[in-house]
């Protein structure tokens, strides 16, 4: 099996969107966005080793690596519609391939998003994705716009993929599925972020942590924000955990929920209530923007300073 196999084989399938003119097959694509709308372009790669175990079931890798994507375009507005796949791979691996390629084209078909190029060549095991979708002119959800009073919002639970990459590094006595699963299978909140179009004043996705993302709101806003403990969204296990070890800060930094952050006024949030129906996920309130810079939470009374955190590649 050459690469031109390979990619025939595994990778190749029919568009199922009219903007797609022309897919895999020739030196590029051809796309062609609905008019009045704006490209959202995003790429993340995964390292093994890195970003997840070498063993890992090549399915949930593949869902993985769209999923991450999805969520940065959710993050923006968009809607999903395209995405290119640059594979290393170490050897051609049928039965490796077969599994990934389904993985990621379970997903790929929720959101029908058409797979449309790529690049394929031989070296240590590295997945690249890119995705591209498109927002109406001027309605894109930005990091930007938060301001004093508004309330900060997340969608489903806090911390859940963190405990899960605990679980799988063994480093706990006792395992939860789900908490696997989230980490394993993040949900990419496409719906609710179209839903936010118009309504939310900043967004992000919660990759690195809740306090790193939401920091990132805060910085390029200009302003600061008390969050409460007692309103973050945890699941049982999660609950469990922090209850067992007092390590409470979990939910806060703990990386790759994939949930969206947002802000929202009041009116705003009375609006999104009630186009809930169409965002399929829980949203719960969890603080308030305040002019004064920094990022504090309300633990039980006591207001503690919470400094950035949040994983980097290149942090010595
Ligand atoms: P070129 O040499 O012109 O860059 P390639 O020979 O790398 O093109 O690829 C041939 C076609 O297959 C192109 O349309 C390319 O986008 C597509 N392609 C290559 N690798 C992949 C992949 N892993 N997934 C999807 N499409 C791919
Ligand atoms: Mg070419």
């Amino acid at each position: 099996m050459d690469e031109f196999d390979l990619i025939r084989r595994f990778f190749r399938r029919p568009a199922v969107r009219a903007e797609t003119r022309l897919g895999i097959g020739d030196d590029a694509a051809l796309l062609a966005p609905p008019p009045g709308q704006t490209l959202v372009a995003t790429v993340d790669t995964m390292v093994a080793g890195v970003h997840f175990f070498p063993d890992v079931d090549p399915a949930a890798l593949g869902y993985k690596l769209l999923a991450v994507n999805l969520s940065d375009l959710a993050a923006m507005g968009a809607e999903p519609a395209w995405v290119l796949l640059a594979l290393t791979l170490p050897e051609a691996d049928s039965d490796w391939l077969a599994d990934f390629a389904e993985g990621l084209f379970a997903l790929a078909g929720r959101y029908r998003v058409d797979l449309v190029g790529g690049d394929t060549t031989r070296g240590p095991l590295t997945l690249s994705l890119q995705a591209l979708g498109w927002v109406p002119e001027g309605e894109a959800l930005r990091r930007c716009g938060a301001r004093p009073g508004d309330g900060i919002y997340v969608s489903g639970t806090l911390g859940g993929a963190a405990l899960g990459l605990k679980m799988l590094k063994g480093a706990l006595a006792w395992r939860d599925e789900a908490a696997v699963e989230r980490l394993l299978r993040p949900r990419p909140r496409v719906e609710l972020g179209l839903a936010l179009r118009g309504l939310a004043g900043a967004c992000i996705d919660v990759s690195d942590g809740l306090a790193a993302d939401l920091g990132h709101i805060l910085a390029a806003s200009g302003v600061g924000a008390l969050i409460e403990w007692d309103r973050l969204p945890l699941a049982a296990a999660v609950r469990r955990y922090v209850a067992e070890t007092g390590d409470w800060r979990l939910p806060l930094e703990g990386g790759e929920d994939y949930e969206l952050c947002f802000v929202l006024s009041d009116a705003a949030a009375g609006k999104l209530a009630r186009r809930l129906p169409e965002t399929g996920v829980a949203w719960h309130r969890i603080g308030t923007i305040q002019k004064e810079q920094g990022l504090r939470i309300d633990k039980g009374g006591m207001v503690i300073p919470l400094p950035p955190a949040g994983y980097r590649h290149f942090r010595s």
